[in-house]
Formats: structure tokens, C-alpha cells, sequence
């Protein structure tokens, strides 16, 4: 078998490009809600695509069976540096430097025209370096906020474009050897290109786990915490409580008459109540309280590091700011009022005894009349030894 790579090494290379990057917008695509797609889809689709389009003018520029006047591969990749500059500034919600940037990118397109391949390759080399230092920046930014490795690799491959132009650069300023710089460039080029393929599959595949993970512990209506997430986000305060003999408390709020609210209402205005008392218990709740909701106009808040006296008092806060505030609703005003219940337990927490708990005292403010706060307390019992009696 004779070599086959020398010759159509630009062919097989083109090949092995464009189907890894359709098998990958393949996954993207449907994976992507059309409701709710990834942020910067569009921009990075058109960088992937404009990226094919340089690979094939590369590839025909290389089989020699096209010569064409100007540098169209320099044009390509000072066009996709700056396309996947935009991009990534769209993903991470950051759209700085864009204008200045794109000026900079018209003029290093134009400047094909007037300047010889030599020069070309100097302006291509400080371009792209100058985008990609952007896009490295902007991706381990967003990798950091949203903890998404996916985003870890775009800057990844931006560093290797940071690194591989300037040397590329130096090689073809010190020794003149222009063909070893172009390869060097095509090598930095190439493996980058992988590695944003890969990054941002990977980055919106782990978006949509961390969103999948997301709708397992959060209340879509209130985007509260639902019953498993606030076992979740208890996990460490329950052990402390109980290393520590420390009490935790629970409050069980119940919206009254609810149902008279749907029926007069609709159901519509129903969830919207439903949504506003969950921002009241939020704004009133400190930040180391977890607010869940738990049933359909049931919320259960609970208290670490807080007693019985203490979780009452702000019981009767919410109890009272909810029944002085009218809710608007579509500009009606609902009147509406809670019931709560509480509960304290000191010590290790079983979660499910003390919602029960707090549940039962719900229970006895919905017979004393609703619009009220009633509480339980469980003890842990304390038994003295006979010798210490005696
Ligand atoms: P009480 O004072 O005894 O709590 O009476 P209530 O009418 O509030 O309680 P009940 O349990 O009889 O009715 C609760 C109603 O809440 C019935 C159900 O249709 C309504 N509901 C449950 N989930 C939702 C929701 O997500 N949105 C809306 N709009 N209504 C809901
Ligand atoms: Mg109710
Ligand atoms: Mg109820």
C-alpha cells in the first residue's frame, strides 16, 4: 500500500472536520428545546459553518485546483476568530468590545487585498491572537460562573491559539521559513477547532443536566425548592443540628380557601397568588431558612439554628404581612390569608416526624379559624438516673 496521506492528507483532514462538527450540531440540535434553546446556538452554529467553508477553501487551495487571487484562508480565520469571539460573549452574556473588535476584523479582512501573502500572515497571526485571548477570557469566565467544564475546554482552545499564533508568528519572522509557519498556524488552527467542537457539546450537554438536575429539586411555579431539593439544601444544617444539640425549626403555611380563590378568580390568577405568597416567604426568610413548596398552596419553610419562640414570631410576621397585603393579581386585588403551623425539634432532625409536626399544628389553626398561627413542640425526653434522684 502506498503512502496516502501526503497527498490527500488536506482531504481526509476536510472530511474528518466537517463530520465530527455535523454529528456534533446533530446532538445540539436535538437536544435543543426551540423554546429554550442554548444561549449563542445561532452564533456558534455560523462560526462552525463559516469555519467548514475556510477548511474547504484551505483544501482546494492545497490540491492546487483552485487558485484564487487573495488569501480567502487568512480571511476565513480572522473572520471565524472574531465570529467565535462574538459567540462566546453571547454565551456568557457579555457583549463588550464587540464594535471595536469587529472594526478591527473589517480592516484585517480588507487588508488582504493590498498587502503580499508575507504581510498577510503577520496581520492573521496578531488578529486572531487578539480574538482568541478574548474568547480564552470570556469562556473561563463563564466556566468559573457556571462551573461548566464544557466552557473550560473553548478557553482551552483558546489557549492554544494564544500560544501557537505568536509562535507560528516568531517562526516566520526569524527564519523567513514561511511554509513551517503555515503549518504550524494550520496545526494551532486545527486542533483548536477540535477542541470547540468538543467544548461546546460538552458545554451544552452539562447545561442540560444541571438544568434536568434543577427541575428535579425546584417548584417550576414559585421556583422554590421542592420537597426533594429542600432535603437537598438541609443535608449539611440537619448534621450540624445534631452534632451540636442545636434546635431546628419548621413552619407550615396553607393559603385559606384557596379553592374559593380559583373559583372566583380562575385558575390563572390562582397561580399567580400561589407565586406571590412564595416571594413573601422568600423576602421574609433569612437566607440560611430553606423555602420549599410542598403541595399545591402548601409551603414548609424550616428554621436551622432557630427555636420555638423565635420561628412563631416570624410566623405571625408572615400570617400578618399577608392578611394587610391585599395581593394584586391582574390589577384585582385578592384578598387573601394563611394559616401556619410550627414545630420545633432539638437535636438530629427526622425531616418527615417534624413536617408532620408542623403539619398538625396547621391542622389546629385551620379549626381555631384559619387567618392563624398555631405550634407544637416535641421534647426530647430527659430521664434522670435513680442514683442522681436519689
Ligand atoms: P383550606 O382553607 O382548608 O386550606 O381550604 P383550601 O380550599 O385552601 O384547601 P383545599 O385543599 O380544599 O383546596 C386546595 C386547592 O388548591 C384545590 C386545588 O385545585 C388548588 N390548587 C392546587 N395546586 C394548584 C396550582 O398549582 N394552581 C392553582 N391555581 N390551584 C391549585
Ligand atoms: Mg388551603
Ligand atoms: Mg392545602
Amino acid at each position: 500500500m502506498g503512502q496516502i496521506f501526503a497527498e490527500h492528507w488536506a482531504v481526509i483532514h476536510f472530511a474528518l472536520i466537517l463530520f465530527v462538527t455535523c454529528a456534533q450540531m446533530l446532538v445540539v440540535y436535538v437536544l435543543s428545546d426551540s423554546s429554550k434553546p442554548p444561549a449563542g446556538l445561532g452564533l456558534y452554529t455560523v462560526y462552525f459553518m463559516t469555519a467548514l467553508l475556510g477548511w474547504i477553501a484551505l483544501t482546494l487551495q492545497q490540491r492546487a485546483s483552485m487558485q484564487v487571487g487573495v488569501d480567502l484562508p487568512a480571511v476565513a480565520s480572522i473572520l471565524n476568530s472574531y465570529i467565535l469571539f462574538m459567540a462566546a460573549g453571547q454565551r456568557a452574556l457579555i457583549v463588550r468590545g464587540r464594535a471595536i473588535l469587529g472594526g478591527i476584523c473589517l480592516l484585517a479582512c480588507l487588508s488582504v487585498f493590498f498587502l503580499p501573502p508575507r504581510r498577510m500572515f503577520i496581520v492573521q497571526a496578531t488578529v486572531t491572537t487578539l480574538f482568541f485571548a478574548g474568547v480564552g477570557i470570556l469562556c473561563a469566565w463563564r466556566s468559573w460562573q457556571q462551573r461548566n467544564t464544557g466552557d473550560a475546554i473553548i478557553a482551552g482552545a483558546a489557549v492554544l491559539m494564544v500560544i501557537g499564533m505568536p509562535l507560528s508568528l516568531y517562526q516566520h519572522l526569524r527564519s523567513g521559513d514561511g511554509e513551517l509557519a503555515q503549518a504550524m498556524a494550520f496545526g494551532a488552527h486545527s486542533a483548536s477547532f477540535a477542541l470547540v467542537v468538543i467544548g461546546f457539546l460538552a458545554s451544552v450537554l452539562i447545561e442540560y443536566q444541571q438544568h434536568l438536575s434543577h427541575m428535579a429539586t425546584q417548584d417550576p411555579l414559585t421556583r422554590l425548592l421542592n420537597r426533594r431539593g429542600l432535603e437537598d439544601a438541609l443535608y449539611l444544617s440537619l448534621a450540624h443540628a445534631a452534632r451540636h444539640e442545636l434546635p431546628t425549626s419548621a413552619i407550615m403555611v396553607d393559603i385559606d380557601h384557596f379553592k374559593k380563590v380559583n373559583d372566583s378568580f380562575g385558575h390563572e390568577i390562582g397561580d399567580q397568588v400561589i407565586r406571590q405568597v412564595a416571594d413573601f416567604l422568600r423576602r421574609m426568610s433569612r437566607a440560611s431558612d430553606v423555602v420549599a413548596r410542598t403541595g399545591g398552596e402548601e409551603y414548609l419553610l424550616v428554621l436551622p439554628d432557630t427555636g420555638l419562640d423565635a420561628a412563631r414570631t416570624l410566623a405571625e410576621r408572615i400570617r400578618a404581612a399577608i392578611s394587610e397585603h391585599p395581593l394584586l393579581a391582574d390589577h384585582q386585588r385578592i384578598p387573601v390569608t394563611v394559616s401556619v403551623g410550627v414545630a420545633c425539634t432539638t437535636g438530629a432532625v427526622d425531616l418527615d416526624a417534624l413536617a408532620q409536626e408542623a403539619d398538625r399544628a396547621l391542622y389546629l389553626a385551620k379549626r381555631g379559624g384559619r387567618n392563624r398561627v398555631a405550634s407544637v413542640e416535641s421534647k426530647p425526653v430527659h430521664l434522670s438516673s435513680a442514683a442522681a434522684r436519689g
